[in-house]
């Protein structure tokens, strides 16, 4: 049996075909057109999913993974950061032009279904994944069963605060938040206020990051500063140590929340820098949680985590 699998990110629609083992069989990414309002989203969905030209009698179903928050009820996105509107109605068209059974999930609920029926999760009921991308989101699947909440946005736990001086901001516009430090979108915040703190411009100046970024803050970005610390910047390597510090008490929390088997951690900034972020974690976590410790492993399945996560909707329970 086939099934259909969405990933509506911040930037681009993914659209799959795959089967129950996880193969993904047909793929196909466009950039999110914005320029036909919100139903302009499910419209651009019914083109991609169309232009694969699949069987629906061999389809079980769509699965849609999406930015969020979402209201699962209805249905819809709530607010969607990276576009210029909100409440974005998804799941009732889609429902409309295939006549098929529709899943729809937050990313990071989706990735972690991914993760339990395609990824490392095989036979382990306490399983969260963390994503640490733009932004930091997570799911959690507990006892055996996803947690959902009210509306489908339980375990955003990149929105809980780190730092209850809460000095810098969100993009939800909280201070404090995990997400606020640690998401590649805001590394380069957390890097302006570490220098700041630490009386640091010269060395800044001097640095790798300061040669790579032209000496200006508006430069810098999350790649240059791991890119910097793997070739031993000094100034890297320890805000990337803090980040690791950051990040653990960001799972902590995690843990003592859903106080699982295992976690998982995928997005960009992880993948592509699997070492500086996983090891710092690892270290910290130790002096942070209550809870027994859980393995704390980057995931397998890469950036397409999601796509599989909506493609194992359609065939959980
Ligand atoms: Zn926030």
């Amino acid at each position: 049996m086939k099934a259909l699998a969405v990933d509506l990110g911040a930037t681009n629609i993914r659209v799959a075909l795959g089967d129950k083992d996880g193969n993904i069989l047909k793929k196909i990414t466009e950039k999110i057109n914005i320029n036909n309002g919100s139903k302009g989203i499910a419209n651009q969905m019914i083109g991609l999913i169309n232009s694969l030209r699949v069987n629906y009698n061999e389809v079980k179903g769509i699965g849609i993974g999406s930015l969020g928050p979402l209201d699962i009820k209805r249905g819809m996105i709530l607010i969607a950061p990276n576009l210029p509107f909100n409440n974005i109605p998804i799941r009732d068209p889609i429902e409309k032009a295939f006549k098929v059974p529709i899943h729809f999930l937050n990313d990071c609920s989706a990735a972690v279904l991914g993760e339990k029926m395609f990824g490392l999760g095989d036979g382990i009921d306490n399983l969260a994944y963390i994503t640490i991308s733009s932004g930091i989101g997570c799911g959690a699947y507990v006892n055996g069963t996803l947690i959902t909440g009210k509306d489908g946005n339980a375990a955003e736990m990149g929105h809980t605060c780190i730092d209850l001086s809460g000095t810098l901001e969100c993009g939800c516009g909280r201070k404090g938040h995990w997400e606020a430090y640690c998401s590649g979108n805001n590394i380069p915040n957390y890097v302006k206020f570490w220098i700041k703190n630490n009386d640091a411009q010269a060395d800044f100046e001097r640095s790798k990051l300061g040669k790579l970024s032209n000496r200006n803050f508006e430069n810098v970005n999350a790649k240059m500063v791991y890119d910097a610390a793997k070739e031993g910047d000094e100034i890297c390597l320890k805000i990337v140590e803090k980040l690791g510090l950051l990040n653990a008490i960001g799972i902590a929390n995690v843990i003592a929340a859903y106080d699982p088997e295992l976690i998982t951690i995928g997005g960009s900034v992880t993948l592509n820098n699997t070492r500086l972020v996983l090891e710092p974690i690892k270290r910290f976590i130790k002096d942070l949680s209550v809870n027994r410790i859980p393995e704390i492993k980057a995931t397998p399945l890469g950036h397409d985590i999601v796509l599989y996560g909506a493609l194992a909707m359609n065939f959980m329970k």
